[in-house]
């Protein structure tokens, strides 16, 4: 049975982009007599905020999207992020970095752009760690590629794989080799938060038991790092829809900066829902 989900960060508002995403989902789901999941990615204490979780599920009510079970909150659930974070750790797969976004900058110096996003600090060596450790300075955990290969091995590591049924943001669809070089070695704890996105998106898509991941291609590349944790931890590899993303006049993707296009917005201007959904049939 095909199991899918819309799983927002309640960042903000909703806006068009998010709606043709949850839309997309959620026909999916229904037209194939599966599951329709909600799950609220709340794991950012600074950015996330509960009034923004009562407009999504507002929102979605307004536009005649239904879920099954009940929602799953993730920042109810941290404990068995905590968990998933100490095997890994235990498996010597994590190792602290105590830089900043400015000490990596300076480190990269003038590389190419990207470079921060996939960079591999490394550890840091032993004596520096401790001392670091001892002024109480705070950490985050890096996924290390060089150990996960290691643990992995190179047959392994060089047929990790995803079947990608939409498209990717130059087409690319089939079975797709993933290439988690690209993300660089991933904060999967934060030094402000207790796991980051990838950890509990992928944790949450094999414990609710998701078979076709379904969003944006926004989210495309970060595939390749998900299909890396999943094999390390043993989580069923899912099926990827990665959907085009929506357009504004403009030409440029709706974001949560244009308030212009909430789905508030628009429903005080007077859209109907039944507007709406016509405009974005997927
Ligand atoms: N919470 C993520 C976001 O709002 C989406 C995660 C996902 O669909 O995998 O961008």
């Amino acid at each position: 049975m095909l199991v899918t989900r819309f799983a927002p960060s309640p960042t903000g508002r909703l806006h068009k982009g998010h709606a043709f995403s949850a839309l997309t989902a959620w026909q999916a789901a229904r037209e194939a007599g599966g599951r329709f999941l909600l799950r609220i990615e709340d794991i950012d204490p600074i950015r996330c905020r509960p009034e923004f979780e009562d407009a999504i599920l507002e929102d979605l009510a307004w536009l005649g999207i239904d879920w099954d079970g009940p929602v799953r909150r993730q920042s109810d659930h941290l404990g068995d992020y905590a968990a998933a974070i100490d095997d890994l750790r235990a498996r010597g797969l994590l190792y602290r970095c105590f830089r900043t976004r400015k000490d990596i900058l300076d480190a990269i110096g003038d590389a190419p752009h990207g470079a921060l996003e996939a960079a591999r600090p490394g550890p840091h060596p032993a004596d520096e760690e401790a001392s670091l450790l001892a002024q109480g300075r705070p950490f985050a955990w890096r996924l290390s590629l060089d150990r996960a290969r290691e643990v992995l091995g190179e047959a392994a590591w060089s047929s990790l794989s995803f079947v990608e049924e939409g498209a990717g943001p130059d087409g690319e669809t089939g079975r797709i080799p993933a290439r988690p070089e690209t993300a660089g070695d991933v904060v999967l704890a934060r030094k402000d938060a207790a796991v980051a996105y990838h950890l509990a998106c992928v944790h949450d898509d094999a414990l609710q038991g998701v078979t076709h991941v379904i969003r944006g291609q926004d989210l495309f590349e970060a595939t390749h790092i998900q299909v890396l944790i999943q094999t390390l931890m043993g989580w069923p590899i899912p099926t990827y829809r990665h959907h085009r993303l929506l357009t504004g006049p403009d030409g440029r993707r709706y974001a949560k900066r244009d308030q212009s296009v909430t789905l508030a917005e628009m429903r005080a201007a007077g859209v109907t829902a039944a507007d709406l959904r016509a405009e974005l049939a997927p």
